[in-house]
């Protein structure tokens, strides 16, 4: 039963009060401000203490998190991060960007430090923490690939090759850099075409940009020579190392042969996200590259960790300050307190996961992409689709269990794609409560489908028109419930 919701506004009732200051025990001062900013007085609802608290906690309960329950959306790497890090974090609060550097060091000394794991852990040289999120370290790197071009006068270089099964982000990325994003179709194992990269690659090929493990959850068997063939068309390659949850401490992006590449701290390493951020998309390159990083970068000077500003060759700042610096905190708490072997655990227990999820669950649904995957792989409905029951009717059915919708849609080159990445924070129990809604589901599918294509009944909206609510956004309240006021 789906429960009524009312807007706060709906709950006003004028003789409910909050708070209830004391009488005015002084004389009454007027003009104090002038009445034209006084204005009219705001349509504020007035509610009791209980209905307030009421209302605010009852939102909050709709608002589901990974505090609620398993999260498995793809791609998306919605884990548990630990809370200790947030009040860790906490203690950098008081320090304002502007501060002299001689205040600053310890948050130099600690973006050095992360600097240096970032490297160890990607087999990078150098990384800059000024982006804000994947897609601007996508942007960033990019345009370090752009000035590394053009410093050799190689300005024909305006094609960035992608595959198909690329995340968006990545044309998106590509074209507001200035190139031209050129499509690599995959091959039927989901890999990439190799003979087709060669044959796309030319004097104007800049660079490839490539996720590995895939967005299929597919680790990209001929890497080195992929990278290899990008190299001797005199190209660069790009790393989306958003989802390095999946080869942490097991494989480096520096040593299959990328020259440039992002991680997402708020995926993999400690900060929870969703909601809009902060995020971090931190930037790392080889070493030929490092000159071309956004300005300052933190180096060492004497011992010490300093922003270093003579940089001629930077592409500039993408960011003011120092980042978003307490996601940067978050991070270096999380790789302190994993460290390499748990590091790599987390990586070892993503990857199982996953492959427990897909194993329970590939013989009621279609698994288009069979053997083992990364930290994350894709179903379809399959046969369920003649029940009439799409993708997103299974994804909608599993908000009734209590579970969040797996990522639907995504990518692209499979149809009705519901790509799940269970992230190594879950335990078994979960996992099988996962499993056995889903199985459930699909057992619903064959003998009561109608039920399934009103799903969710336990929300209190079931199917808003997602594309008129994205083209057409109605954000304030309806005038008839501001009119009761
Ligand atoms: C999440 C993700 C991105 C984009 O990261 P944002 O922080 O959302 O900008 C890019 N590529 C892949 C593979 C991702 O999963």
């Amino acid at each position: 039963m789906r429960k009524p919701y009312k807007l706060i506004f709906e709950k006003h009732c004028i003789d409910r009060r909050a708070a209830d200051l004391p009488a005015l025990d002084v004389p009454k001062m007027d003009g104090l401000v002038p009445q034209a900013c006084l204005g009219e007085a705001l349509p504020l609802p007035s509610l009791s203490e209980m209905d307030l608290v009421r209302h605010y906690t009852g939102l909050s309960r709709r608002n589901f998190g990974v505090d609620n329950g398993s999260y498995p959306l793809g791609s998306c790497t919605m884990k548990y991060n630990p809370k200790l890090n947030e009040e860790l974090t906490a203690h950098f609060n008081d320090l304002h960007p502007l501060l002299d550097d001689d205040a600053l060091s310890a948050a130099y000394e600690l973006q050095f430090a992360l600097d240096r794991a970032l490297c160890a852990v990607c087999g990078m040289d150098k990384f800059t923490l000024q982006p804000a999120a994947g897609a601007h370290g996508e942007l960033t790197g990019l345009m370090v690939m752009r000035s590394y071009h053009n410093m050799r006068q190689d300005f024909l270089r305006a094609e960035m090759l992608i595959p198909d099964a690329a995340h968006g982000t990545n044309p998106a990325s590509a074209t507001m850099a200035g190139f031209k994003a050129v499509e690599l179709k995959s091959l039927p194992d989901g890999g990439v075409d190799v003979e087709a990269l060669k044959q796309a690659v030319s004097e104007k090929t800049a660079g490839l940009m490539l996720t590995n493990p895939n967005t299929l959850g597919l680790f990209e068997k001929n890497i080195l020579e992929i990278t290899q063939i990008v190299h001797d068309a005199g190209g660069l390659v790009y790393y989306d190392g958003a989802n390095i949850n999946a080869i942490m401490g097991k494989a480096r992006p520096g040593d299959m042969g990328f020259d440039v590449m992002h991680v997402n701290l708020h995926k993999s390493f400690g900060t929870p996200h969703g909601g809009g951020g902060p995020g971090a998309g931190p930037v790392g390159v080889k070493k030929e590259l490092i000159p071309f990083l956004p300005a300052p970068l933190i180096m060492k000077k004497n011992g010490r960790a300093r922003p270093d500003y003579d940089r001629p060759l930077s592409i500039g700042r993408v960011k003011a300050f120092n980042g978003n610096f307490g996601v940067l905190v978050k991070a270096y708490a999380y790789i302190l307190s994993l460290g390499a072997d748990g590091l790599r655990e987390a990586s070892e227990a993503a990857v199982l996961n996953a492959n427990y999820l897909r194993h329970y669950l590939k013989d009621v649904y279609e698994l288009p992409y069979d053997g083992l995957c990364m930290h994350e792989f894709v179903l379809t409905p399959g046969a369920l689709n003649e029940q009439g029951i799409h993708n997103v009717d299974i994804a909608k059915a599993l908000i009734d269990y209590g579970y969040h919708p797996p990522t639907i849609s995504f990518p692209l080159i499979v149809r009705e794609a519901m790509m799940f990445e269970p992230t190594e924070t879950e335990s078994r129990e979960d996992l099988d409560g996962l499993i056995y809604a889903l199985r459930q589901i699909a057992e619903t599918a064959k003998t009561d489908p109608d039920s399934l294509r009103s799903a969710p009944l336990t929300t209190p909206v079931g199917r808003p028109d997602e594309t008129r609510a994205a083209r057409n956004p109605i954000v304030i309240a309806p005038l008839s419930s501001s009119d009761r006021l």
